[in-house]
This record gives structure tokens, C-alpha cells and sequence, in this order.
């Protein structure tokens, strides 16, 4: 039976690889994850939820939405929970694109905004990012009534950048009333920058804009599945329509609100990543390789296109040493490759790795 148009377009997603043959000690680096794992409180939430495993979710995960509400200052309403992030960013273009209809997103955006565009059998349009910069012009010129979805991951992985609260408020007010925006806040949590908006004010003040976030990050709570997202009341009711009527676990419910309830740790965790984000930068530059600015709790570190020093040769290079970090040439960034800040250990592991890939003659 033939899959109807889209499906078979779309190249699986493959996420960051966690083994290095033969190491014991094996740093991953690939994923984006929190090297310091979720707040002791939400593991204690998760292990007290193992007495309830035979009984079903509650299903529009009250709860979590009140706590997400309290936390940000929303109204629960306009909130809704997913199976990670990552099932709420499909649900959208089903819901507002179909066959023949258009969704736009940068060159470097992330991988699941094709497969998601794909999977409503609509037509990914990707606008060109010279600077590895989300460009809101380059997105306005390619947005025609066709345009259905316009997805941005701010800051976006895997370049870790971002556009500006007006930039976005210029995306919103160029781009069709009736054409919705998503704005993929997955990092916002790591961002300190005072021009800096996750997407939450203009989902506020705007008729057809969504934010999204997850738990997968600063939360570390990847494993769970936990994401959500604010928006309009018409939004929010489409896709309690057709999300999955138990997405959320009882286990990832619980586990999300303490980890929610809990700030001081999220403040710890953004600490980490402001000291040792800096500090990768600073010792990989000096290694001669070059690093993009990054807002998030990742690098992009970019190669020589020939020669020794590819990133080809120094992704084998890191393996060899149970360093693992991730191959970005899906996002068409071939010459790169995606470092997450990790634990000390991680991170300086990855450093002596590179130094020696970048000595070594
Ligand atoms: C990691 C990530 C997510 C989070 O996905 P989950 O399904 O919530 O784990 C979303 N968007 C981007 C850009 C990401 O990098």
C-alpha cells in the first residue's frame, strides 16, 4: 500500500550517537542534553509515580499546566502538554497545512521541520541563511498566501542563534494574518541577552502565533517526553483535538512540575552552562578552529572543507577517544560539527581531544 504524498520524502531523523567502540568512559556530547541531569526533586517525583503505573494519565495534564502557568504568569487555557516538544511541532502543520499548501522555515533550521511539513504531505520551503542567522527577510520573501506554518527555532539548533524580540516582531507583522508562527524556544532557558523574548509575549499579543518548549533541556528530562505550548485559544483547542488523549505519562507529569517547582536548580544549571560555554569557546578558538557565537548550551565548530583537519577526521579522532560529538551535515553544514557543553569532565576531555586532532601533524 503506497504512503500517501510526503511520507516517503522524508529521511528519518537520527539523533546524536551515545556509544564509542571499546571505551568505557564515553563523554556524549551529541545531544544537547543536561550534563547535570533533572533536579533531585523531580527524581523523587518520578520514583513515587512507579505505584500508579496501571492507571492511565490524566489526560489534559492539569496539574503541570497549572505549575507552567504559575511559574511564567499564563493562563492554563492557553497551554498545552505534548509528548515532548517534538509531537506539538508535528501536530501544527497537520492541522494548518495540507497537501499543496507551504511551510517555510531557515536552511539551518532544525531537522524536524521538514519531516513535520512532509508527514502533513505539505511542501517544505526553506529560505536561505547566509550568516547562519535565522534571516527574517529572506522568510518574508519566500511567504506567499500558499504559506500555511512558519517554524523558528530561536536560538536555533544547531548554529546557536537568535533573532532579536523586534526581529520576530517584524516576522510576525510581515507574514500573513492567517499563516501561523511557531517559535521553537527549546533554549530559551540559556539565553542572556536583554533583546532576547522567547515567543511567549507575541503569543500573548498576537492572533495566530504559538511558542513552544520542553522539558528535553535545561529541565533534564529528555528521557520523559515532556514538552508544551502557549498560544491562542484556537491553537491550543486544535490540537487537544488531535493530540494523543494520554501523550503526557503520569511519571513525566510529575516528574516535569517538580522539576518546574524547583528554580534554583534551573539557576544552577544555567550557571554551568554560562561558564563552560565561554570556556569551550575560548579553548577552541585558540586550538585554530573557528566557533560560532552560541546563545544555547551547544557549539557549532567549523573545519577545514579539505585536508587533515575535516570534520570528518576529527569526529573519528574525538570517537577514538569516547568523545562523541555530532555530525551536522543533515542541517547542510558539512564542515561542522555540534559540541554540547557537558560536565567538567566532558568538557575537558572534548578540549584535550581537539587540541591534539589540530597538533597532531
Ligand atoms: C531539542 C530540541 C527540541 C526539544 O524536543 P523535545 O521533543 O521536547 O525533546 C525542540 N526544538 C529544538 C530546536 C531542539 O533542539
Amino acid at each position: 500500500m503506497k504512503p500517501v504524498p510526503g511520507i516517503l520524502d522524508i529521511a528519518p531523523y537520527i539523533g546524536g550517537r551515545n556509544e564509542a567502540a571499546g571505551h568505557a568512559r564515553v563523554f556524549k556530547l551529541s545531544s544537547n542534553e543536561s550534563p547535570l541531569g533533572p533536579s533531585p526533586k523531580a527524581i523523587e517525583a518520578f520514583k513515587a509515580a512507579s505505584g500508579s503505573l496501571h492507571l492511565y494519565p490524566e489526560g489534559s495534564a492539569a496539574a503541570l499546566r497549572a505549575a507552567i502557568a504559575d511559574v511564567f504568569d499564563l493562563s492554563a487555557e492557553r497551554i498545552v502538554c505534548g509528548n515532548g516538544s517534538d509531537e506539538l511541532l508535528h501536530l501544527l502543520p497537520q492541522i494548518y497545512a495540507g497537501p499543496g499548501d507551504e511551510v517555510l522555515f531557515s536552511e539551518h533550521g532544525f531537522l524536524v521541520y521538514k519531516i513535520a511539513a512532509l508527514a502533513a504531505s505539505a511542501v517544505p520551503v526553506i529560505a536561505p541563511e547566509p550568516n547562519l542567522v535565522t534571516d527574517v527577510d529572506a522568510l518574508l520573501a519566500r511567504a506567499t498566501p500558499k504559506t500555511k506554518v512558519v517554524f523558528v527555532a530561536n536560538p536555533n539548533n544547531p548554529t546557536g542563534s537568535y533573532n532579536t524580540a523586534a526581529e520576530l516582531r517584524r516576522l510576525r507583522a510581515g507574514l500573513p494574518k492567517e499563516c501561523l508562527l511557531v517559535i521553537d524556544a527549546a533554549y530559551a532557558e540559556y539565553v542572556n541577552r536583554n533583546d532576547y523574548e522567547s515567543g511567549l509575549e507575541l503569543a500573548a499579543t498576537t492572533e495566530n502565533t504559538v511558542m513552544t518548549r520542553t522539558f528535553s533541556k535545561i529541565y533534564g528530562l529528555a528521557a520523559l517526553r515532556v514538552g508544551w505550548a502557549y498560544g491562542p485559544p484556537g491553537v491550543i483547542d486544535a490540537l487537544n483535538r488531535i493530540r494523543g488523549p494520554f501523550n503526557v505519562s503520569t511519571a513525566g507529569q510529575a516528574a516535569a512540575i517538580a522539576a518546574m517547582r524547583d528554580r534554583a536548580h534551573v539557576d544552577v544549571c544555567a550557571a554551568h552552562n554560562a561558564k563552560w560555554l565561554h570556556w569551550l569557546a575560548e579553548r577552541i578558538t585558540a586550538t585554530g578552529l573557528k566557533v560560532r557565537s552560541s546563545v544555547g548550551n551547544f557549539l557549532l565548530i567549523e573545519f577545514e572543507p579539505t585536508g587533515a583537519k575535516t570534520a570528518a577526521a576529527a569526529d573519528q579522532f574525538l570517537m577514538q577517544r569516547g568523545v562523541i560529538l555530532r555530525g551536522v551535515a543533515a542541517y547542510g553544514l558539512p564542515n561542522c560539527l555540534r559540541i554540547s557543553v557537558g560536565t567538567e569532565d566532558g568538557n575537558k576531555a572534548a578540549v584535550s581531544a581537539l587540541e591534539e586532532f589540530m597538533s597532531a601533524t
